[in-house]
């Protein structure tokens, strides 16, 4: 994600569903649970409230089966296989804490490489399901208030500086129009489901149409996560260029993302695969190349009068583009495009004189 984030409290609420999510695991890994525990062993375990709650929850269908069922299902597993009892629970508690690993080279997630496929299959839909039916719905009452939009009011008031949609600077999004986006797709690590170091607000275009549930980072190659930027950790903005050129005069413009010191890395590499920005800001670098365009013609009259050259007039607009960056990134919409082009048609020759001959 491009911009800098900060991740917001929430008042322990998504803490308190990790927890749950947490105990389902050491209630289904536990070998004194029954193979088909009523409502009362729910009650005992998890409390009155909780558990009355959880296990009529529980019965919602999934597929042809319910949550319940597949519960009672893999605690058969379990029995039978009773080794991958500390497998799970390790993989949890050994993913739910990425946000901790962001530079750890030798973190890898448990989910993916080292829970036996089928025990992963087993417990994911109960775990997504507590973001699609709690965090999306609304929380009972027996854990608290708390839901989707109030998760976005927190993000929002949290980031009050930030104008923008954080993965593609786009102006920020309503939030009857904004989604919460899984950085690491839920549907790929489960347990990840309901971290708060895992979701962000963006707009719906990016959730829906481009990144949907596309991994951000490459699970076949080593260092997963030293090697990918990240929403609230590790902002690409602070490392990456944004260079806006044409091939030749006239030519189409290009954008293209790379590292500050150059070359395309892993985690850049992942990022334009992932959010699409190089084309998805083609049309929107040329209006912003027009507004410039046409600051620069209003602008004609009255510094021609001041006495300044036509060639002194551009460069003190588009330096002032420049200087504007620190105060207007993330604030203003696309001002990443409008200071990557400045840039450009400073260093260009051809691009420069291109906008000196509006002047004349
Ligand atoms: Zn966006």
């Amino acid at each position: 994600m491009l911009h800098k984030i900060e991740l917001p409290a929430y008042d322990q609420n998504l803490e308190r569903i990790v927890q749950i999510q947490q105990k389902i695991i050491s209630f289904v890994c536990d070998p004194n649970t029954p193979l088909t525990p009523g409502r009362d062993v729910f009650k005992r375990v998890f409390n009155d409230q909780i558990g009355s709650w959880l296990y009529q929850w529980l019965q919602r269908k999934h597929k042809e089966k319910t949550f319940y069922q597949e519960l009672c299902d893999l605690v058969a597993h379990l029995r039978q296989y009773s080794s991958l009892r500390a497998q799970l629970i390790d993989a949890f508690q050994n993913d739910i804490d990425f946000f901790s690993h962001l530079d750890d080279a030798s973190f890898v997630f448990f989910f993916n490489t080292r829970l036996p496929k089928k025990v992963g299959q087993m417990i994911a839909p109960v775990m997504i399901a507590f973001y699609d039916y709690v965090v999306q719905a609304g929380f009972p009452p027996c854990i608290g208030t708390f839901d989707r939009k109030e998760f976005l009011k927190t993000f929002w008031n949290t980031n009050k500086n930030l104008g923008v949609c954080p993965a593609c600077d786009s102006p920020k999004p309503d939030i009857n129009e904004c989604d919460v986006d899984h950085f690491l797709p839920k549907s790929l690590y489960p347990f990840l489901s309901v971290c708060a170091s895992n979701l962000a607000p963006v707009c719906l275009v990016c959730n829906r149409s481009v990144k949907r549930s596309a991994d951000p980072i490459d699970q076949a190659q080593s260092a997963p996560l030293t090697n990918t930027f990240h929403p609230f950790g590790k902002p690409a903005l602070d490392a990456i260029k944004v260079a806006v050129n044409r091939n030749t005069k006239g030519g189409e413009y290009q954008i293209y993302l790379e590292e500050m010191t150059g070359g395309i890395s892993r985690r850049v590499a992942s990022l334009k695969r992932v959010y699409k920005l190089e084309t998805r800001w083609l049309e929107r670098l040329k209006a912003e190349i027009e507004s410039i365009r046409k600051t620069i013609k209003s602008a004609r009259k009255r510094l021609l009068r001041e006495g300044m050259s036509a060639n002194d007039i551009v460069d003190a607009l588009l330096n002032m583009i420049l200087e504007d960056y620190d105060h207007k990134i993330g604030v203003e919409h696309y001002y990443i495009l409008r200071s990557s082009y400045a840039r450009y048609a400073l260093c260009d020759t051809e691009e420069f004189s291109s906008l000196v001959e509006l002047l004349s």
